[in-house]
């Protein structure tokens, strides 16, 4: 039996991955899922998977969930906090850790699972963008595998040569190409743009996500953490990958060689077949989805990005490029405009700007320790603030 532990099991990767789980108990034990405050949720998926262990990030709702598991008469034990979160992902008899938590909530855990020698399953980009040298080195070291739950990166992962980790150019790999859907607002005009309300934002035309995530896409932000993503996973230099929207979701990225081949990935947009994929790696695992049916596709239609309209690509290939914490600054501003835009306290054209501005109010540092990291995502926390109460 394989021990799986599932950070941030409440959201909508935590509920694909569970969905996949329970279609091979035989193979696969539940051994540990962890929320930020859903009791409610949380008390259900106890009460049908049985985890040893269930982390909540507060501690009042630790202690609501233990009172409800006791009267359920269910022996899950509840913890609490970073810690508890920390500990079960390190866990010896957790084999797969599917990293899930929303934004830089995930990093401390998802670097506690790679450095304990884990399977990752990264679904949590921002944790890699945040931390990019430092978790590969955590990987590395520790002889953790990583694979990639991002639809794109996964299918990047698919389509690459086995033996792609000595290098793109070693194994005859020219550039990748990062799809993207192009979000809900990929043919509106910036006129269009400014009044874009948080509901048409959420609303995205091929996948059903959580709402941080929706909102990226529509920014295009997504898109940028995607490409740092790929930098990291695949060595790849940011010129090396090129993005292309396909608003079809059908082709979930590619991978040109030297000699003109482009390998491919596709499926319908269902992230249980990501998830199947990387939980089965090397094999092969059934994971729900029904299966593509290529005459309703009959069309796949590819466009250049736009960066007028969509400056956040623009910006997050300025912070990888700069290196450093630039890119934990990108993303902590990125986090913050986003809620704001969430809570209509800023414009959705208003993201970009509060992110370009953080960039520029302060000083790039070297990303060594997850000290630097953490100080450069709280600084750039309170300066994206003040610029969203200035520009909102
Ligand atoms: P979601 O909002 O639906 O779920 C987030 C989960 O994280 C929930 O279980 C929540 O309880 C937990 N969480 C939130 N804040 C927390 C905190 N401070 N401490 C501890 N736990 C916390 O999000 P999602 O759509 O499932 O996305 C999760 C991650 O996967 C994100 O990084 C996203 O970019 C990535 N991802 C998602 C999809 C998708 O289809 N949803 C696709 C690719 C990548
Ligand atoms: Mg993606």
């Amino acid at each position: 039996m394989i021990g799986v532990c599932i950070l941030g099991a409440t959201g909508s990767i935590g509920d694909s991955t569970l969905d996949v789980v329970a279609r091979h108990l035989d193979d696969y034990r539940v051994v540990a899922l962890t929320a930020n405050t859903q009791v409610d949720k949380m008390l259900k998926l106890c009460q049908r998977f049985k985890p040893d262990y269930a982390v909540m990030a507060s501690t009042q709702a630790a202690e609501l969930l233990e009172q409800q598991l006791k009267e359920s008469a269910i022996a899950t034990k509840v913890i609490s906090g970073v810690d508890g979160l920390e500990y079960v992902a390190a866990l010896p008899e957790v084999d797969y850790v599917m990293a899930a938590i929303v934004g830089a909530a995930g990093l401390v855990p998802t670097l506690a699972a790679a450095r304990a020698g884990k399977r990752v399953l990264l679904a949590n980009k921002e944790a890699l963008v945040m931390s990019g040298k430092l978790f590969m080195d955590e990987v590395h070291h520790s002889g953790a595998e990583l694979l990639p739950i991002d639809s794109e990166h996964n299918a990047i992962f698919q389509s690459m040569p086995v033996d792609f980790s000595r290098g793109l150019a070693e194994t005859g790999v020219r550039r990748i190409l990062l799809t993207a859907s192009g979000g809900p607002f990929r043919t509106k005009t910036l006129d269009q743009l400014q009044n874009v309300t948080p509901e048409q934002a959420i609303a995205h035309p091929n996948w059903v996500m959580g709402r941080k995530i929706s909102v990226d896409s529509a920014s295009m932000m997504n898109k940028g953490l995607e490409l740092i993503e790929a930098c990291w996973l695949f060595d790849a230099k940011p010129d090396q990958v090129q993005v292309v929207v396909h608003p079809e979701s059908i082709i979930h990225s590619m991978v040109e060689y030297v000699d003109g081949s482009v390998i491919s990935q596709m499926g319908n947009p269902d992230m249980r077949i990501p998830i199947a994929h990387a939980m089965a790696w090397p094999q092969r695992m059934d994971s729900g989805d029904k299966g593509m049916n290529i005459f309703e596709v009959a069309q796949l239609n590819f466009e250049k990005p736009d960066e007028q309209r969509f400056p956040c690509l623009r910006l997050a290939r300025e912070a990888i490029e700069a290196g450093g914490t630039s890119p934990a600054a990108l993303n902590a501003a990125n986090e913050v405009a986003v809620d704001a835009f969430l809570d209509n306290r800023l414009p959705f054209l208003a993201i970009p700007k509060v992110i370009e501005q953080t960039l520029e109010q302060r000083t790039n540092r070297v990303a060594d320790s997850l000290d630097v990291i953490f100080d450069e995502d709280k600084q750039a926390r309170v300066l994206a603030a003040q610029l969203v109460s200035q520009l909102s």
